[in-house]
């Protein structure tokens, strides 16, 4: 049986989500307390770091943005220019660019902004996809490393020394209270949350036979380096209650493109749109851990109130994690040819990282699949089963 909170529709198998004696989950509390927090102090805060790194000279950039291209990184975008900012904007290309993904990027640069595009070696890259989803069942390990790695690199390669990220993820999607109240991103913060699941960059060299001068692009910055260029990340969201429905909206009013229809395994149309592989990350989420992308954007607007329990839990029982025959209209054997597995090899390697105590099996212990291909979960909600 999965345990759910109480509020929303978060599962107790999720990483790192704890659970109070009332069955809240953390992701719940973090939210209930920002209306603790003093906004107005905050904002202080932020316009005082504004002044300290808005350049005295005129050679250099006041900040970095890492930005994806995305609704977030539009809306981030926006707010730094109005505050008067000079910023790079630097972008990580992901693992398999889509369409729209490339069109929001160009999108970004015509808000007014300097940017740079921070490419891997493709060859590599496919290589670390297939590394990543055999070994700990993440296609997207590559991309969630770069993400992180490179806007840091560049950070000390041009000598800026504040980086801006958005949102810290540990606060809205739930985690230990210490990271969900920093307002820095670091070293540590990468390790332990940025999504590394324990594969280490230097296992890749040592047990999976990439050479080190190909891992550059996913090695984070040295101390020394770093105190070198007085490089120093923060995170948006620390300053301003985040939500990413306005920041769509925001977004969107300033030239965004979404895709128009739902996606596949999500609930909405505006985000995850620059990567074909998404799908098959967010599948995997699902075999390991029993929930979805739709459940994540149901969670987070039930706790804001725009939907209730009830009716995201409808929404989430037909959207969250069905088998990802498509993802952005592309097929899976074409997502996956790329990468070089055929979909057989696929199907063993999900069959080898699901959490079969989470889903229906027939008498002989087999997973049971609908007409879709896809799991059924043992239960969607705390009084079934
Ligand atoms: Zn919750």
């Amino acid at each position: 049986m999965i345990k759910y909170c109480s509020i929303c529709l978060l599962p107790s198998t999720k990483p790192d989500l704890r659970f109070d004696n009332n069955g809240v989950c953390s992701a719940c509390n973090a939210y209930a307390n920002r209306g603790e927090i003093d906004w107005d102090v905050r904002k202080k805060e932020f316009d005082l770091i504004v002044s300290k790194f808005r350049s005295k000279s005129l050679s250099k950039w006041d900040c970095i943005i890492p930005v994806s291209g995305g609704k977030d990184s539009t809306a981030q975008v926006l707010k730094i220019l109005e505050v008067g900012l000079n910023p790079l904007c630097v972008t990580a290309t992901t693992c398999d660019l889509s369409q729209i993904g490339r069109n929001n990027i160009e999108n970004i640069k015509n808000l007014g902004v300097d940017y740079v595009e921070f490419s891997p070696n493709p060859v590599i890259r496919k290589k670390l996809n297939k590394i990543g989803l055999e070994v700990v069942g993440d296609i997207a390990w590559p991309e969630h490393v770069g993400i992180f790695t490179i806007p840091v690199r560049a950070a000390v390669d041009f000598r800026v020394p504040l980086i801006i990220w958005g949102e810290n993820s540990q606060n809205e999607y739930g985690g230990p209270a210490t990271a969900q109240g920093s307002p820095y991103l670091n070293r540590r913060w990468l390790e332990e949350f940025g999504g590394m699941l324990g594969l280490r960059v230097s296992d890749l060299h040592e047990n999976h036979g990439i050479q080190e001068k190909d891992l550059i692009p996913y090695t984070y910055p040295s101390d020394e380096e770093l105190m070198g260029a007085g490089v120093t990340g923060l995170f948006l969201g620390h300053y301003f209650s985040w939500d990413g429905l306005s920041n769509y909206l925001l977004a969107q009013a300033n030239g965004f493109e979404s895709f128009g229809k739902v996606i596949e395994g999500s609930m909405v149309d505006y985000e995850n749109l620059d990567n074909h592989q998404h799908g098959i990350h967010d599948y995997f989420k699902f075999l390991k851990f029993g929930f979805g992308r739709a459940t994540d954007i149901a969670s987070l607007h039930v706790r804001r109130g725009r939907l209730t329990r009830y009716e995201a839990l409808k929404i989430v029982k037909q959207n969250d994690g069905k088998y990802p025959w498509t993802y952005l209209r592309k097929p899976l054997d074409q997502i996956l040819n790329r990468i070089d597995i055929s979909i057989e090899e696929f199907d063993a390697i999900c069959e080898r990282f699901t959490n079969k105590d989470l889903f229906l099996k027939d008498k002989n212990g087999k997973l049971i699949r609908d007409s879709s291909n896809s799991l059924i979960k043992v239960n969607y909600e705390n009084q079934e089963g």
